[in-house]
């Protein structure tokens, strides 16, 4: 039997179970995913999933050992979010007197690093397989896959995404709210030099970043409603899309990585646990990427969760509510704030346009609202 066995080893599963391990090398624990990770391409061209960072987060994973190739990193030293007319806010480290607003790192790379370090702790089992039923049993889980065979463990963690296998298997009510809208993905060569500013640039029908990553290259998160129509552009007219939405600020840009979409929803469950299951990451809530807090909220799941989880002994209901009280009020506070700001921004109304430029032009003059707004998106 395992002492915890993980299902789900994407990012937020696999950080979890490294930090874990850490903290106690004598646990006995299984990921259990539906693949095993592909890192045969991770040195060919730019990842299609490419993510912000926070400091506190990057700098937990490199205390762990996480070796992540710096080549392909970008860094965000400053940023500029402007509305639709005449409105900006400027962000940079100086304001929050930090090394770095955020690194841009891709989703294969990080990863294939958190493995790495994984694979040096022979108690940790990787179980390729898809699951088919979740018993719970008096003291202990039974998992079992398409082939009949059994798995027992003590705890179960469900980290396996926003259409989580364990959540649907526990009695949690989830509210879903659809965004009608998709976020496109892409990675660009640039004419000019981005600075390591990221841009962000909000209409009222969508939300575009730019992400500075090394050299004269950006990521791009478009999220829009007309998905679809800019998925059939050709690249030169994806390109040109680009540019002009972001006020031709970085001259032509060229495609170098295939543009991907997905569909975004918020995702809001009642609590994080039943009995000895519990969830972490997209299994337990999804966000809006317009502040880059997804996979961020999940590693503060993580890095809590081993916290409690390490002193598996002492482990009992009280310490698991506890775990569940603390992030369900970090992660719902992040997820009504993107809530909000994108309803905010996602509306034509001349009223609304006016009241949230203003907002902007006013946050931007007055310093402690500026670093209040830094220090809470950089401490996630
Ligand atoms: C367009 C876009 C841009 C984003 N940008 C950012 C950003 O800049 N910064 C940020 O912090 N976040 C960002 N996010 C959010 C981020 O992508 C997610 O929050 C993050 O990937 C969640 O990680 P996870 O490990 O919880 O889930 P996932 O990455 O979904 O991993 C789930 C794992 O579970 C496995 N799995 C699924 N089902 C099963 C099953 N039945 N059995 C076994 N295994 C299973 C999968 O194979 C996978 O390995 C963005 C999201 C979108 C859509």
């Amino acid at each position: 039997m395992y002492d915890i066995v993980v299902v789900g080893g994407g990012l937020v599963g696999a950080s979890f179970v490294l930090d874990l391990i850490n903290k106690n090398p004598n646990l006995n624990i299984a990921i259990v995913d539906r693949f095993a990770p592909d890192f045969s391409q991770n040195e060919v061209g730019f990842d299609n999933k490419i993510y912000a960072i926070s400091p506190r987060n990057y700098e937990h994973l490199i205390n762990l050992g996480v070796n992540i190739n710096q080549e392909k990193i970008g860094v965000i030293d400053a940023m500029k979010v402007r509305g639709n007319v005449n409105s900006l806010i400027e962000f940079s480290k100086e304001d929050c007197q930090n090394n770095y607003l955020a690194k841009i790192i891709e989703y294969r790379n990080l990863l294939k690093a958190v493995y790495d370090q994984l694979k040096l702790f022979s108690n940790v089992q990787f179980i390729y397989t898809l699951l088919s039923k979740i018993n719970q049993l008096d003291d202990k889980v039974c998992l079992v896959d398409n082939n009949g065979e059994l798995f027992y463990t003590r705890w179960l963690v469900g980290a396996d995404g926003a259409n989580s296998f364990v959540r649907q298997h526990m009695n949690i009510q989830i509210e879903s709210i659809a965004y009608y809208q998709s976020g496109l993905v892409a990675n660009f060569e640039c004419e000019i030099s981005h600075q390591n500013i990221a841009q962000q640039w909000f209409s009222g029908d969508s939300i575009l970043a730019y992400l500075p990553l090394p050299n004269k290259q950006i990521s791009i998160v478009w999220s829009s409603d007309n998905t679809n129509e800019l998925l059939n552009l050709n690249e030169q007219e994806l390109c040109d899309a680009v540019s002009r939405a972001g006020g031709n600020s970085l001259g032509n840009l060229k495609l170098i990585t295939k543009p991907m979409a997905f569909p975004l929803k918020l995702n809001l469950i009642s609590k994080f646990y039943q009995d000895n299951i519990i969830l972490i990451g997209d299994a337990a809530h999804t966000i809006h990427p317009l502040a880059g807090q997804g996979v961020n909220l999940g590693f503060g799941d993580a890095w809590a969760l081993a916290q409690i989880m390490s002193d598996i002994n002492t482990l009992d209901a009280n310490k698991i509510s506890r775990y569940n009280y603390s992030r369900l009020g970090e992660v719902r506070k992040m997820q009504m704030t993107c809530h909000l700001l994108h309803r905010l921004f996602h509306n034509r109304s001349w009223t609304v346009n006016k009241i949230r430029n203003f907002g902007l032009n006013l946050i931007n003059k007055t310093r402690l609202l500026k670093k209040a707004l830094i220090d809470s998106a950089i401490n996630y």
